[in-house]
């Protein structure tokens, strides 16, 4: 909401912008005004069971933390509603422990990915566009890097570049997220991540790798995923980004290798923790792109699907699902015939809180109203690495 209240130096914008108005026809947030009610078809499909047990313990072994880029809770109601009506339940409707996630970054309200995910990984909140550092630039200790010394191991996934904002905050120290090189660089050459899967390939080009990293970029290894290297694994499968096509792994296939990677290896440490992001859910909110918001996201639902079942199987993971901001100012505004009437309300992220679910041993500390930083605490609490013994899994 606008104030009303108007002082000399809004009068005088007011007048300038009356001037250019006859010139360009709009001084205002252009977005807001030009964006059109769209109609997105209700959907009737019926919702599929997923199994929820109960856990006794309260300790886990492993952590999934998956995170949906621009995943506001209206991006959740628009798919809930255009997949099944509003009587369907998606798998994220069935994670029994749900709260709210509040995004604002350090000094504003508006948040960017690298500062949010800064957050996740830290702990800390920080300035926007800085990744792992804290408002003064000092390096913090990143929570893979916190694990891998207390013998754990890491892994990430991302269908935006390795190097972009979210991913990178889990390994790479830098002070402005459009630094790609040197954050792939520190991917390579500084983290200790056993296994990184994204696009973002242009960023790798000249960097020098070592006998102990992996790289590679087809997407037959990701299906035939019978990799048994010893070796760190980066896989890069799209120049940047990862456009969604036959050839091109979908998040749902690299989560899935990344968790028997992680799974395998793990057997002999403490435990593992793995990242898996959205990264276009983001994008599409950015272009006010429904289509493009729903098909990213039913990646990310289906992904979940999986995560929740191998919680059931393994019965030592939590699983966190959550968001870093939401993008778009996504709003739904009611039904017309067989269609919900919605409207986005700006290009950018909005300033909403956003939601936070989980499932598995130590779910339920995540309910209530929580700052992004808490749920770094929460991981930390929840895996009580320091007082474990360390393991030797390096
Ligand atoms: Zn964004």
């Amino acid at each position: 909401m606008k104030s009303l209240k108007l002082n000399h130096f809004s009068i005088f914008t007011l007048s300038i912008c009356s001037v250019l108005l006859l010139i360009i026809a709009s001084c205002s947030n252009s977005d807001q005004d030009n964006n059109e009610e769209e109609l997105i078809k209700i959907g009737n499909k019926q919702s599929e069971e997923i199994n929820i047990i109960n856990f006794e313990s309260n300790k886990p072994r492993n952590v999934i933390l998956m995170i949906g880029d621009g995943m506001g809770p209206n991006q959740i109601s628009l798919a809930r509603i255009a997949i099944g009506g509003p009587d369907y339940r998606l798998a994220v409707d069935m994670m029994p422990h749900t709260g709210i996630v509040l995004t604002h970054s350090f000094g504003n309200i508006y948040t960017d990915s690298a500062s949010s995910a800064t957050a996740y990984s830290t702990g800390t909140k920080t300035i926007n566009g800085y990744l792992s550092l804290d408002s003064n630039k000092e390096p913090l200790s990143i929570l893979t890097e916190e694990l891998y010394e207390n013998g754990y191991i890491n892994g990430l996934v991302a269908t935006s570049a390795i190097t972009h904002a979210t991913p990178a905050a889990f390994y790479a120290h830098v002070d402005d997220r459009d630094k790609e090189i040197e954050i792939a660089q520190q991917l390579i050459q500084a983290s200790s991540i056993s296994i990184a899967l994204g696009g973002g390939k242009e960023y790798f080009e000249n960097i020098e790798t070592t006998e102990a990293v992996e790289i590679f970029y087809s997407t037959d290894e990701v299906r035939n995923s019978n990799n048994q290297s010893n070796a760190r694994i980066i896989g890069l499968f799209d120049e940047d980004g990862i456009m969604r096509a036959e050839n091109k792994p979908t998040q749902k296939e690299m989560t899935t290798m990344a968790l028997t990677h992680l799974s395998n290896k793990a057997a002999s440490c403490n435990g593992f923790f793995l990242m898996s992001e959205g990264s276009q859910i983001d994008w599409g909110g950015h272009l006010n792109n429904s289509s493009y918001v729903l098909a990213e996201f039913m990646d990310f639902e289906s992904t979940l699907t999986d995560m929740m079942q191998f919680v059931n199987e393994d019965k030592n993971t939590l699983l966190i699902v959550t968001a870093d901001h939401e993008t778009g100012g996504l709003q739904l505004l009611g039904q017309q015939d067989d269609s919900l009437i919605i409207k986005f309300t700006t290009n950018q992220h909005s300033a909403l809180p956003v939601n936070v679910y989980a499932y598995g041993p130590g779910a339920d500390s995540f309910s209530g109203l929580m700052d992004n930083t808490e749920i770094f605490q929460k991981i930390v609490e929840a895996l009580d690495y320091k007082n474990i013994q360390k393991s030797n899994c390096k």
